[in-house]
């Protein structure tokens, strides 16, 4: 394996680094590179609201992400005393010793490098790989210092090409970030390690910020591979307070920051000094809920532990944020472990689909037990789809002949409505069958209609038509207008056979 050594100040990291790193790791087909924030010179006497060596390391992991099989390693920052790169790359040569290291290094380390401490041990022990500028007289400069090392070290040497390169040193960076400025050289998470440490003479009000300005910093406390679940959350959020008329800027602030006490060391107390008590209340309310162990729970704490879900979510946004975590978990199940598969699905059945019941999210509901059925019971589900996409032409053709009855007959009789049909979801279909034991082509109770009209007379005028127009199953009406459910929903139902 060929293995990139990355070391520098990376005060703070920007995406000229991660160019480079991604211009070597293309040329030479490193598949690890190893970046190594190293211990500022005792010298350099640092000036108000730099970086400290943790800082400058968090950055760096934060950033991981971006290039794949990029590493972050503290060696050096570990090593108290002059930390020099021979000693590095001998402990890395100790650690990789059938592996072949190549050493990164900019257009001024690589002129100068016979002159580091212990040149011979540096090129004995990695190959030198060396962003070339192909500009002017540099380019004869380079060949000039490659045949030099090779002649008198017998070095390994490449010259890389930087086509990308991105044109600033960390000093113009720094001075640019205190003015405001500077934040496309930076990812977006290390932007908000910035600004949420107020490094560089950066001076953000944190309490009123956008969503969009809030974004960078609620990225900053994740670990990289956990920032498309949360961006994926904040949207599926943001959906849902519009459908269901919530605070669409809350929601949305309150998703970006639903992992932040999960997944980091942040405290509730920073969370509150950082953003206020709301925030960091709503934060807090989701991660508990996370938190509750659900794998080894008995039916009756289940329901125990949905009406705590109520509870002790005082803010009704809390639910949202988390019912929109786990729509967003159930789309992207395909990337978990078979086990978490089942695990999370298990859940999804258990808890989710019954509180976007009880909240009236039906739509979401059929989604959430749907998507866990799948991994639940792959067979079944599969069996249903199939079935499903088979006869969808006859399907279609049946919900329009009994549509076109019933919109004939209320136009005859004057009464103003709309018809919506559907077939069932994928799980009602299915628990259908297990609960009367049919196979799917059994089964007749498989579409759902809905007539909406304009007042209450005219719901039990459509109601007396539909009896009329169809024969009905006996002990199957309910009459939610006269005793509505908890969360108000109100509506008659009636169960009739088609032909
Ligand atoms: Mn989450």
């Amino acid at each position: 394996m060929r293995i990139g050594v990355y070391g520098g100040t990376f005060n703070p990291i920007h995406r000229g680094h991660l160019t480079a790193v991604r211009a070597a790791a293309d040329a030479l087909g490193l598949e690890k590179v190893l970046l190594i924030p190293d211990n500022l010179p005792p010298h350099k006497a640092l000036p108000a609201g730099s970086a400290t060596g943790e800082d400058r390391l968090e950055m760096c992991r934060l950033t991981a992400g971006e290039v794949p099989g990029m590493e972050v390693l503290d060696l050096e920052l570990r090593r108290s005393g002059p930390s020099y790169t021979s000693d590095t790359l001998a402990e890395l040569h100790a650690q990789y010793p059938d592996d072949e290291l190549w050493l990164l290094v900019g257009s001024d380390m690589f002129l100068s490098l016979q002159e580091w401490h212990e040149p011979e041990r540096i090129l004995s022990l990695a190959g030198i790989a060396a962003f070339h500028r192909t500009r002017g007289d540099e380019t004869e400069r380079f060949a000039q210092q490659k045949a030099y090392l090779e002649q008198i070290y017998g070095a390994r040497v490449a010259l890389l090409e930087n086509p990308d390169v991105v044109e600033i040193s960390s000093t113009e960076l720094r001075a640019q970030l205190a003015q405001g400025r500077g934040r496309s050289f930076l990812t977006e998470a290390v932007y908000g390690y910035v600004l949420r440490r107020g490094l560089y003479g950066t001076h953000a009000d944190l309490k009123h910020l956008t969503p969009e300005e809030l974004r960078p910093i609620a990225l900053s406390f994740l670990k990289p591979k956990r920032m498309p679940h949360v961006l994926g959350t904040e949207h599926e959020a943001a959906v849902l307070a519009r459908r269901y008329g919530a605070d669409v800027t809350s929601a949305r602030i309150a998703a970006l920051l639903h992992d932040c006490l999960e997944d980091t060391d942040a405290s509730f107390d920073e969370i509150t000094r950082l953003f206020g008590r709301t925030v960091a209340e709503l934060v807090e309310g989701v991660t508990k809920l996370t938190r509750v162990q659900y794998s080894t729970m008995e039916e009756q704490q289940m329901e125990n532990l949905r009406k705590m879900f109520m509870a002790m979510s005082k803010d009704i946004r809390v639910i949202l944020i988390k019912i929109a975590d786990r729509l967003h978990n159930t789309r992207t199940m395909q990337f978990q472990s078979p086990e978490k598969q089942i695990s999370k699905s298990r859940e999804t059945m258990d808890i989710y689909a019954p509180l976007a019941h009880r909240l009236g999210m039906q739509k979401i509901k059929w989604e959430l037990e749907d998507t866990s059925l799948k991994y639940l019971d792959p067979e079944g589900y599969n069996e249903i789809m199939r079935y499903l996409n088979a006869h969808q032409a006859e399907a279609d053709a049946f919900m329009k002949a009994i549509q076109s009855k019933i919109t004939t007959r209320l136009s005859a009789v004057g009464i103003h409505g709309s018809i919506y049909g559907r077939i069932k979801h994928v799980y009602s279909i299915y628990r259908k069958m297990k609960a009367q034991n049919k196979t799917i082509d059994e089964l007749y109770d498989m579409y759902a209609f809905r007539v909406i009209v304009d007042s209450i007379p005219d719901c039990y005028n459509v109601l007396g038509h539909i009896h009329d127009l169809f024969n009905l199953v006996p002990g199957r009406f309910k009459d939610y207008i006269s005793t509505p459910k908890p969360n108000m929903y109100q509506s008659l139902h009636t169960t009739v056979i088609g032909q």
